[in-house]
């Protein structure tokens, strides 16, 4: 496997941290290294494989991370490259970090970026259950090269099935609303579920994807999901860029990337698009005036009928919106 560090980031010489992990030595116990410049963990901060471990709740995980003390930390990260970002947040945060990845282009480069710092972080995927063939052959090509275990989120069966047997199977097309159902109960849900395993996430997300990203951050409070850490350590990269990282390492990446795919879900809501059209045209290509997300990474716009929707879903599993739209619902009433 290679393991040779990317120009990226220069490999570090051995026995001295790369100068993001010497930089925030402070917060938690260093990591020693190999002399090919790989961390090992302290014995604390092994992975102890926590699927089952007690699970912290979102005020206990906001303290974890001292917002207040380490605010600056985060400001700072704006300033780093991919890889400083990943081992900052692999020595803060150990096996409490996971990597969020749906195997696109942008979510392969970020395995390759995080195994060359610690070929035991946590990567995990939301399986949908309605992935291209070719996606889940792509989770066996990077399993095998990289040795990670992927751990799998799915949706919850109950509200799965209640929604299909209310809707049908492709509700999605007849509108917005439903769309928005079904990215709830198939993705929005299951990374909730996945989130309270970690004190931060790290995803694939590039401001230039779409006009809703633009903002994105490097290192963020996540306020969606409880004050955890949220990372996109490739913010600031270009499409040229993941691709030429991409071939310069030779990544695993999806094949549909060659068929004309620029951006890769869903199979019913995904397809290729025109040299020159912008990748995100190839989701959800039949809405109009609709925000090209599913919730995951953005607040979606929710409206009474999606209310009442989610209202037949499992208590237990139930998203909470946000202040605002609740205050108008209750307002309603
Ligand atoms: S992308 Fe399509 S199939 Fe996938 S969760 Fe969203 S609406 Fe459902």
């Amino acid at each position: 496997m290679n393991r040779d560090y990317s120009p990226i980031m220069p490999a570090p010489r051995p026995g001295k941290p790369p100068a993001a992990v010497a930089a925030t030595a402070g917060t938690a116990a260093l990591a020693r290294q190999t002399p090919a410049g790989q961390l090992i963990r302290p014995a604390s901060q092994e992975r102890r494989g926590n699927w089952t471990a007690p699970q912290t709740n979102a005020k206990d995980r906001v303290a974890a991370f001292n917002q207040a003390e380490e605010a600056d930390t985060l400001a700072e990260l704006e300033h780093r490259s991919a890889s400083e970002v990943l081992a900052w947040a692999v020595e803060r945060f150990g096996s409490r970090l996971g990597l969020c990845s749906s195997f696109q282009a942008e979510g392969c480069v970020l395995i390759d970026l995080a195994v060359r710092l610690d070929p035991s972080i946590r990567v995990f995927t939301i399986d949908t259950g309605r992935l291209m063939a070719e996606s889940y052959e792509l989770i066996e090509r990077m399993r095998e090269r990289y040795r990670v275990e992927i751990e799998s989120f799915a949706p919850d069966t109950e509200a799965l099935e209640r929604m299909v047997s209310r809707h049908g199977p492709n509700l999605f097309y007849r509108d917005v609303e439903l769309r928005l159902l079904c990215c709830q109960v198939r993705k929005v849900l299951p990374l909730r579920r996945a989130l309270g395993n970690f004190s931060a996430w790290a995803t694939g997300l590039r401001r230039e994807q779409w006009a809703t990203r633009a903002q994105v951050r490097k290192a963020a409070i996540d306020h969606q999901h409880g004050g955890i850490v949220k990372l996109a350590p490739l913010a600031d990269w270009s499409e040229t860029q993941v691709w030429e990282y991409i071939a310069a390492h030779n990544v695993p990446y999806n094949p549909l990337y060659d068929r004309g795919f620029k951006s890769i879900g869903c199979a019913p809501c995904t397809r290729p698009v025109a040299p020159t059209d912008h990748p995100r045209q190839g989701r959800w290509w039949w809405e109009n005036n609709a925000a090209k997300e599913c919730g995951m990474h953005h607040c979606a716009t929710r409206t009474a009928a999606l209310d009442d929707d989610l209202a037949t879903l499992p208590r237990s599993d139930r998203p909470q919106p946000p202040a605002a739209h609740r205050a108008g619902t209750e307002a309603r009433r």
